[in-house]
């Protein structure tokens, strides 16, 4: 028969192969010697039987060429043929070998879980496993997975952590409820936490390498992952840059570090990269004893030394303590509402003591040294109209900023023109008297007294105005004066301020 020889591009094929066959066997019993020692802890730590389970199946597909009828058995390994033997107990010992070889690599016993059957069947040369130890091969090849009896923690009805036991598994649920509930010194719990989410617990026989550790099942539950994403912050960094860089918006970086002001970073500070989505809800309710703060108020006395419309601090007052009960409600650890129960002082609040001044002021009082009256910018000093020849100065700020007297004196105008606005004007004596225009609000009378800085109105732009600001004379009989003899160093752009 032709068929009896093989070419020789087919014998050189066939040995390639078989030492391709051998070289992949080997490279798998190494990637299985270093799987991640996390594997081998957890298998050395939880010294149960782990089943080895085969999930590929290889056969040998080639021996068209040569047949020879012997009988042998077909081997039927976790539901699939995994080759031929002659002789049934030869896979039986392959098996041993690798039971022995995996039970002393991850030091713990080793079963197998899967039925073996054997079919009786007529062999050809090819395909014949003809030892132990090609047996042996032969289930490496199927690329032996372990795995064993675990838990499954179904959260909603989805499979969210696998652990190693039922035990372990309600531990782990027990961790995440502790870590929320977090109960501090003076706290108690006053309504037992409530996970809102359906859970169970399953047994399932599951892949090793899908089992988490304790602190990492509790961290996926909490956060949706292993581990948070975590970013050192570099020098120069901004909140902007890091969140552009890696597509995340402002506000997600905001919400994931609540506990930081990421418009204030530092080189070397840790900021998380994603808002953990935790797979519970756990609410509870925490009755909380603090101290609270007292604000204190304010006595005042009289003090003739001092100027009408001037204050001055004579003690300072002293914030008191009260023990507060509350109701704390919490959900996932953060407050969502808080309920005072009871307030008990614990130490009063002592007021502070001002003294208002009682002392007239002087009816006759100007200098000519006035203060600036307000704070602003300065927008206009020499304009056409009202400013011709630099006879008044423009200070402009935000509707509302207070208007001071430039000096001590005697309101004698409180009016509205279309061209003033509302204005006021002071007589400081000796010929002097000031004009404050384009007022929002006034605060004082015609005729009453007021010293040099106490605030008269407010600023605005009423009357002949385009924008909120101060317009502000110097007069003296009655005519206005060149403002910058009284103010050398008013320069238009400049801040000024009393
Ligand atoms: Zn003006």
């Amino acid at each position: 028969m032709t068929m009896n020889f093989l070419s020789l591009k087919e014998k050189f094929d066939k040995v390639k192969t078989a030492a391709m066959e051998c070289l992949n066997i080997e490279n798998f019993k190494e990637s299985l010697k270093s799987k991640s020692s996390d594997l081998v802890n957890y298998i050395k730590t939880h010294k149960k039987n782990f089943a080895i389970g085969a999930s590929v199946l290889i056969i040998f597909a080639g021996g068209l060429s040569y047949y020879e009828s012997t009988q042998g058995y077909k081997v039927i390994f976790n539901g699939k043929e995994v080759g031929v033997v002659k002789n049934a107990e030869d896979f039986t010992k392959g098996l041993g070998m690798v039971q022995r070889e995996l039970s002393s690599l991850y030091d713990t016993n080793i079963v197998f879980d899967e039925d073996v059957k054997y079919e009786k069947t007529t062999i050809s040369k090819e395909n014949v496993l003809t030892d132990a130890t090609q047996c042996a091969n032969a289930i490496y090849t199927t690329k032996i997975d372990l795995s064993a009896q675990s838990a499954v923690l179904v959260i909603d009805g989805q499979e969210v952590v696998k652990v190693a036991s039922k035990e372990e598994a309600k531990e782990v649920m027990a961790a995440v409820v502790d870590k929320y509930v977090n109960l501090g010194a003076n706290e108690k719990i006053v309504d037992k936490p409530v996970v809102k989410q359906d859970y169970q617990i399953i047994e399932k026989v599951v892949n090793l390498g899908e089992v988490k550790e304790f602190d990492a099942a509790v961290n996926y539950i909490m956060q949706g992952t292993d581990e948070l994403q975590e970013y050192t912050v570099q020098n120069g960094d901004t909140s902007w840059d890091i969140a552009v860089n890696r597509g995340i918006r402002i506000n997600e970086l905001e919400q994931a570090n609540q506990d930081k002001d990421i418009t204030n970073l530092h080189s070397g500070d840790v900021i998380k990269l994603a808002v953990p989505k935790s797979y519970v809800d756990v609410d509870v309710t925490k009755e909380a004893i603090y101290n609270g703060s007292i604000d204190f108020g304010t006595t005042y006395t009289e003090d003739a030394s001092i100027y009408v419309g001037k204050t001055k601090l004579v003690a300072a007052g002293v914030a008191g303590i009260k023990e507060v009960t509350a109701l704390i409600k919490y959900s996932n650890g953060v407050e969502v509402s808080r309920e005072v129960q009871k307030e008990v002082v614990v130490k009063e609040a002592i007021n502070q003591v001002v003294a208002k001044g009682t002392k007239k002021l002087p009816a006759v009082y100007g200098t000519g040294r006035f203060i600036v009256p307000t704070t602003g910018r300065v927008s206009a000093i020499n304009k056409a109209g009202s400013h011709a020849g630099s006879r008044a100065v423009d200070i402009a700020n935000s509707i509302g900023t207070a208007i001071y007297a430039a000096d001590a004196g005697k309101v004698v105008t409180v009016s509205y023109d279309s061209g003033y606005g509302k204005f006021i004007i002071i007589n400081h004596g000796n010929g002097f008297s000031t004009r404050y225009a384009h007022l929002s609000s006034t605060g004082v009378s015609v005729g009453q007294t007021v010293s040099q800085g106490q605030r008269i109105a407010g600023m605005g732009s009423t009357g002949s105005s385009t924008g909120s600001h101060l317009h502000f004379e110097v007069m003296l009989n009655g005519t206005k004066q060149v403002i910058t003899n009284y103010f050398t160093s008013l320069r238009v752009g400049i801040s000024v301020s009393p």
